[in-house]
């Protein structure tokens, strides 16, 4: 057998992410590597952070790109965040919430569970009761866009009522950040991660986090090391932080970090209000689409996310066969249901790039030749 190049087909990605990634990032990606001590990219770094810090409207000065996938900027959040002992309020109205429970109980913590069903946002008053109830909690996790089931939860109300309640607050916005409306400071959200490879459409791998002050306060005060080596971030704070010197403590991705660098630009000139406003208008499109095609949503409407559109698959479909054709044929790749909705679902992602109106009349129009075949 002979091994050749791998040349991958060009799809077209509205699925829960990777997302589509614009030629202009691509190319960054492909620029000549440099040290990752070099200082010339450490002045891209610098800047990197500042890209970061609007794209999570943040003054935070520990705003960085952890190096690796959405997941382990969960991790860094749960694991700096908690120790052994401490109760933490885990909410949980999807895959991703579920997520954060095994972190907590993994951290040593203590998770106490308000459970959504899913589909619906996060219960604000029934996170106020666990807060009541649980007066000894010392932190509040929840996703704010829930990628398994296409909700939206209210952060800014749920951010408020913590800082009531004097606890801190850890929120994933992997799949929000870009796509829809989030203040971390005016919501004064403390330990905040997202993702490359969603509304940022960049590469896979690079997990966006951003750390309050009061956040930071609790990491150094700790009274245990963090277990993890990598992701203990009193030791990375050396690596991302100190004006234009940096000490080793583990090697950059730095090519991908060019890719990041590149598609936060991007958002930056389109402006971020700008951003979310055409995820909205590309999802009114497609719903109205889908709605002429007699599809019905999973979330009710004020608490739908443009940028994850989950659809009951209808009656008598085989949802994996129509999911192949659409890949083969269009070469359109879309999501399949997760957890609660495995075969009663499709996501079709509207992320970034891919959010355009060329992208939502194709997908229609091959949504509605497969099911007529
Ligand atoms: C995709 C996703 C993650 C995990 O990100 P990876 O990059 O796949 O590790 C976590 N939370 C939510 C809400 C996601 O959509």
């Amino acid at each position: 057998m002979t091994i050749q190049s791998f040349i991958p087909p060009h799809r077209i990605l509205m699925g829960p992410g990777p997302s589509d990634i614009s030629p202009q990032v691509l190319q960054a990606l492909s620029r000549p590597t440099v040290g990752h001590l070099d200082p010339l990219f450490i002045q891209m770094m610098d800047e990197l952070k500042q890209l970061l810090k609007y794209a999570f409207q943040t003054e935070n000065e520990f705003t960085i790109a952890v190096s690796a996938p959405g997941s382990a900027g969960m991790e860094t959040c749960f694991v700096n965040l908690i120790e052994p002992g401490e109760k933490v309020i885990v909410c949980r109205n999807g895959v991703f919430g579920e997520r954060m429970r095994e972190n907590v109980v993994r951290a040593g913590g203590i998770a106490v569970l308000v459970d959504d069903e899913w589909g619906k946002p996060v219960s604000v008053d029934k996170v106020e009761q666990a807060l009541k109830d649980n007066p000894d909690a010392k932190l509040l996790a929840f996703v704010h866009a829930e990628t398994s089931t296409g909700a939206c939860s209210d952060a800014e109300a749920l951010g408020k009522l913590a800082k009531q309640h004097d606890v801190l607050t850890i929120v994933d916005a992997v799949t929000s950040l870009g796509g829809v409306p989030l203040k971390v400071d005016e919501w004064q959200l403390d330990a905040v991660y997202s993702g490359s490879q969603k509304c940022l459409s960049c590469v896979p791998g690079l997990s966006p986090v951003t750390l309050s002050p009061v956040a930071i306060e609790k990491i150094q005060s700790r009274s245990t090391p963090v277990q993890s080596w990598f992701l203990d971030q009193s030791l990375v704070l050396g690596y991302w932080s100190g004006e234009g010197k940096r000490s080793y403590h583990h090697t950059a991705p730095v090519n991908s970090l060019y890719a990041l660098h590149e598609a936060l630009l991007i958002l930056k000139n389109e402006g971020l209000e700008n951003a979310w406003q055409r995820h909205r208008e590309m999802h009114n499109k497609l719903k109205a689409g889908l709605d002429k095609l007699g599809f019905k949503f999973v979330v009710d409407e004020e608490s739908r996310l443009p940028q994850l559109n989950a659809i009951y698959v209808p009656e008598g479909i085989d949802e994996a066969k129509v999911r192949s054709h659409l890949l083969n044929t269009y070469n359109l790749e879309i999501g399949a249901g997760l957890g609660a909705l495995a075969g009663k679902a499709w996501r079709i992602g509207l992320m970034g790039y891919a959010a355009r109106p060329e992208n939502v009349a194709l997908c229609l129009r091959a949504l509605e030749e497969s099911l007529t075949q």
